[in-house]
């Protein structure tokens, strides 16, 4: 790393980065994914969806009855296997993503940029942009900024609240919840969730910003093992930047590019834009460092000065350690074939299997105290607890019967079938008699048949069960 030839301090020395806003292609993206992801975690908990179950809420996580809710999708506490698979999804993403373009989740998407970025906007909006907030954070205590410094911690503390509030609202009926929330009746795990958040995402957003990306975040400090020469990251061409003698500021003599390269000065006027903007007050043309969170700010500064100049744009942008030396950038290796196969099989594996999910669950379970009875008529009882599970959104009814097990009867007490309604379970227990012969096996498998009457399944469940005799 060269020494830093800009006026911004070092990271270890910044207190306060006040970033120059700035305007481009990339600033473009980060706002419009901002945009979506804020519209989708704010309103998603406000959208209703009717179903035949549960509240009429799209997405709601319902603890207490352990299900959730996504749109027409009910996950039972069966299909936890799903949120693994989620998991294991969003680690090998994360592991392409990085492989193929450096820290593109955490310049445009990670949550931490995120509010960080709305929170910026907030201390904009109040206080002006860098120059003024600069002057703001110098200037003696006054009537002034103690209202703006002041309005900006407010903002700040009520948009972390309601982010706070926003994630309680998922895990209960939100127009019912928001109510009891603010009249005292909620439960006190929702209080202790919401400002639990609260305070975090002020800390995080609002006071620790970059530095949590620096200290805190994992990801930063193992993600350079996953970069490697091909990885396209925002890189300063210094070769172009500094010519054979350095950069210069544009003066009379070095105003346009032949005077410049005549002289062998490069093309980088020395402007400082591509530092002011940096959401980490990094300076790009020190070379790669790991406190860069590869926004693409800085190419967007940038090529503002090379498009008012008239020159090429580029001058810093995504490319790869290869590409800089004048080689081939190879996207496609056999690290990048296993990652992205690993995300294609992820996305495959929860597809068949939401597509595929049972839409009833059959379980058995044997009382074993006693294992058997003998009847008085000499026939052997074995018993069983029964439980059947509708997950279908339509009610259904079930006809039991025991197939493998001849002239054995099965008695269901007052019961005759399973009558259930959406996403509803029954437990039964039931009886099963048979007289045995000498020479029968002490434990003869047989099957649970429950055959479909009415809803959305119309195979019949088999489950496998065993009738033990002395
Ligand atoms: S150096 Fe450029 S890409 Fe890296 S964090 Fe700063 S502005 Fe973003
Ligand atoms: S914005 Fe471009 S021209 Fe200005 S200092 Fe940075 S690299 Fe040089």
């Amino acid at each position: 790393m060269s020494d830093c030839r800009s006026c911004q301090p070092s990271v270890a020395e910044a207190v306060v980065i006040h970033p120059r806003s700035v305007k481009g292609k990339f600033r473009s993206f980060k706002t419009s994914v901002l945009v979506i992801a804020y519209a989708v975690y704010f309103l998603l908990p406000w959208i209703p969806w009717h179903r035949p179950v549960g509240h009429p809420q799209a997405v709601l996580f319902d603890l207490v009855n352990k299900k959730f809710y996504l749109f027409g999708l009910v996950v039972h506490a069966q299909d936890i296997f799903w949120l693994a698979a989620l998991l294991f999804l969003a680690a090998v993403l994360l592991f392409f993503s990085t492989a193929l373009a450096g820290r593109v989740f955490c310049g445009y998407f990670c949550f931490q940029t995120l509010w960080t970025d709305a929170f910026r906007w907030i201390e904009k909006g109040i206080q002006g942009d860098r120059v003024k907030r600069i002057r703001l954070d110098k200037q003696s205590w006054n009537g002034e900024k103690i209202l703006k410094k002041g309005g900006t911690h407010l903002a700040w503390l009520a948009l972390a609240f309601w982010t706070g509030l926003t994630f309680v609202l998922y895990w209960g009926y939100a127009p019912e919840l928001i109510v009891k929330f603010f009249t005292g009746q909620a439960p006190a795990a929702a209080y202790y969730t919401a400002f639990g958040l609260m305070v975090t995402t002020y800390i995080a957003g609002g006071l620790m910003r970059e530095k949590v990306c620096q200290h805190v975040c994992p990801y930063a400090r193992f993600q350079s093992v996953m970069i490697d020469k091909d990885t396209l990251v925002p890189t300063y061409d210094p070769e172009r930047g500094e010519g054979t003698v350095g950069r210069a500021k544009p003066t009379k003599l070095l105003k346009n590019l032949d005077e410049r390269h005549a002289k062998g000065v490069g093309d980088c006027v020395d402007c400082g834009l591509c530092v002011q903007v940096c959401p980490v007050g990094i300076d790009i043309r020190d070379g790669m460092q790991y406190a860069c969170i590869q926004c693409g700010l800085c190419i967007d500064a940038c090529d503002t000065i090379m498009d008012a100049k008239g020159w090429d744009r580029g001058l810093i942008r995504y490319e790869s350690e290869n590409g800089l030396q004048h080689g081939k950038t190879h996207f496609w290796k056999l690290r990048t074939y296993g990652y992205g196969m690993a995300v294609v099989g992820s996305v495959a594996f929860l597809l068949w299997s939401m597509s595929g999910q049972k839409l009833v669950d059959a379980s058995v379970r044997q009382i074993r105290s006693p294992l058997y009875v003998t009847l008085s008529d000499g026939r052997i009882q074995n018993r069983y607890n029964l439980k059947l599970e509708n997950k279908s959104l339509q009610p259904a009814r079930f006809e039991l019967s025991i197939k493998g097990l001849p002239d054995a009867e099965l008695d269901m007490g007052q019961i005759k079938d399973f009558n259930l309604r959406a996403d509803q379970s029954q437990r039964i227990m039931v009886k099963v008699r048979k007289q045995v012969k000498p020479g029968d096996a002490k434990h003869q498998d047989f099957q649970f048949v429950f055959t479909p009457k009415t809803g959305e399944v119309h195979e019949p469940v088999m489950i496998h069960s065993q009738f033990i005799t002395p």
